[in-house]
């Protein structure tokens, strides 16, 4: 055999048991050929002397928004690092407004009310003080609110047309709306903004997939194309191909389509009822660049916005336990249909009476379609009853949590769960009971960064430095077969992706430390040297790899 490269002199964390550790790996095309401490006796056309550097599987984000995170990179930030007070949101635009010509649209992103000085959402009037004539929006960082100033409100004909199932229009204390729209509520201003053309779409993926490849992701799976909490972008998935003719993505990406993207089709009347994208397309379609995973389904909203449907009040607010998105009914009626038609489902459960009512949907659905293998994914799972634990265990069900919303948004869910904090964002409980946990971000949601995820995953402390539930921390080793191998079985890649393993794609990440066996404070500064996706070097940070 003659390898293409060989990397050598590194220390190699496999991501799998049989072989834990090594120190060299050759590629020849775009896989894995061997691995192990010596490979001196494999001729090769080019070897890389790591000089002790570490390599990793490459990161697979197993739920994020790619396409927001890129349209994000050229809207106004407002992320908690960089404003602090409603004050300084409403400067932010005006400044924007001010370059920008009467009547285009400003969008800003990622403010936090929770972090806010006033701790509360901007309003409408606020917003028409800097912006009288120019529409403006605002996306709340978790995505389940945004906050429109009179002129968008004028052009969505807030107030005239009918508020849509499972959300709100807030009203302010003189009664008139305040700008603030709540979940599918969005939909009345954001349906103004798409679809967006695809040459836009194609710059935004191009972009996020450069910023993924400098942290070490080689992989993520797109949590709603085709829509979601009221964007609607009907061609997304041409915009996905023609991106990566272009050579514009980088990364290799699961699609989820919306469940709103899946319709009855035509078919045999020995048949089950198609529940598909056309022609029938569904989970498993497509290559090792770009493929269908689950569908997306949305259940409820979030802890920090207190919208997510709980069984109990949220803390200090009493009579609101949030709500789901659509009828209870509706909901086990798209899981059973999705799960007929041979989907993976994915659906978005936060509040615990969200998450007991998809268990209690995906129970009855592969109790009365038996189905080998179904890996239905709870995507965040953030309150989880013991009970659950148990039924998530037993069904096989994949919980997808987040380990960065523990830093980012942990002071906030504490204030809005009080003591049912035990139930909130299970890692180690999970892994104990014999679960599969993925590893992932729901960037822009939060900063997106996997070595942030890991860190958040094992110091599990907030962003006040609170800890929080430190019985649920994971081991280093464990975070990083969350980020890798486990969110691969997450999207049925287990085969081809998420360990260094001969015959498996030659994706994998190097870093300036081992981060195993650091002190885990040290993980979050731990420097991403090279990605490496498909033997190619994509990202090199300092010519280490090339
Ligand atoms: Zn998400």
């Amino acid at each position: 055999m003659q390898a293409d490269v060989i990397f050598e002199n590194a220390i190699i964390r496999t991501v799998d048991a049989t072989l834990p550790r090594a120190s060299a790996v050759a590629v020849v095309g775009d896989r894995i050929a061997a691995v192990g401490d010596d490979l001196s006796g494999i001729s090769a056309k080019r070897r890389v002397d790591l000089e002790g550097a570490t390599i990793v599987p490459g990161f697979n984000d197993a739920h994020n928004h790619m396409q927001a995170f890129g349209a994000a990179l050229n809207e106004v930030a407002l992320q908690p690092t960089v404003v602090r007070s409603v004050e300084e949101i409403v400067n932010a635009i005006g400044r924007r407004v001010d370059a920008t010509e009467a009547g285009v649209w400003v969008i800003g992103t990622g403010y936090d009310d929770n972090k806010l000085d006033e701790r509360r959402h901007p309003t409408r009037q606020e917003l028409d003080r800097v912006s009288p004539d120019n529409p403006v929006l605002l996306n709340h960082t978790s995505g389940h609110f945004c906050v429109v100033n009179t002129a968008a409100m004028r052009l969505a004909r807030v107030g005239e047309v009918a508020v849509p199932e499972g959300g709100v229009v807030a009203l302010g204390e003189d009664g008139t709306p305040n700008g603030l729209l709540e979940e599918q509520a969005q939909t009345l201003a954001r349906s103004l903004l798409h679809p967006r053309p695809t040459g836009d779409l194609v710059v935004n993926l191009g972009a996020a997939s450069d910023h993924y490849l400098s942290e070490g992701i080689t992989s993520c799976q797109e949590a709603g194309v085709g829509g979601i909490l009221g964007t609607v972008e009907p061609v997304e998935v041409a915009a996905y191909q023609a991106a990566r003719r272009a050579g514009r993505l980088r990364v290799r990406v699961t699609l989820m389509p919306s469940v709103e993207t899946l319709h009855a089709i035509d078919h045999h009347p020995s048949d089950d009822e198609p529940f598909a994208l056309d022609l029938g397309v569904h989970t498993g379609f497509g290559d090792d660049w770009l493929r269908f995973g689950p569908t997306k389904i949305f259940a409820d909203g979030s802890l920090i916005g207190r919208t997510a449907a709980m069984f109990d009040d949220f803390e200090g607010d009493p009579g609101n336990n949030g709500y789901f998105q659509m009828d209870e009914e509706r909901l086990h009626s798209l899981i059973f249909r999705a799960h007929r038609a041979g989907w993976q489902v994915a659906t978005h459960a936060i509040g615990d009476r969200a998450v007991a009512s998809v268990v209690d949907a995906y129970e009855r659905a592969m109790d009365e379609i038996p189905r080998d293998d179904c890996r239905h994914r709870i995507e965040h799972c953030g309150m989880t009853r013991a009970v659950e634990v148990d039924r998530i265990a037993k069904l096989g069900v994949i919980p997808v949590p987040q380990g960065r919303f523990v830093n980012e948004l942990g002071d906030g869910m504490l204030r809005a769960i009080g003591g049912r904090t035990p139930d909130c964002y299970r890692q180690k409980s999970f892994l104990d009971a014999g679960i599969v946990v993925p590893g992932s971000s729901d960037r822009p949601v939060v900063q997106g960064a996997p070595l942030l995820g890991i860190h958040d995953l094992v110091n599990q402390r907030t962003g006040s430095g609170v800890a929080f539930n430190p019985h649920e921390a994971l081991t280093a080793a464990e975070a990083l077969e969350a980020f890798t191998l486990s969110s691969a079985y997450a999207a049925f890649d287990e085969e081809r992706k998420g360990s260094i393993t001969v015959g498996k794609l030659a994706d994998f990440t190097v870093l300036d430390r081992d981060i195993v066996s650091i002190d885990p404070e040290e993980i979050s500064a731990t420097i991403v040297e090279a990605t490496v996706v498909g033997g190619v070097v994509e990202f090199d940070r300092s010519g280490r790899a090339a």
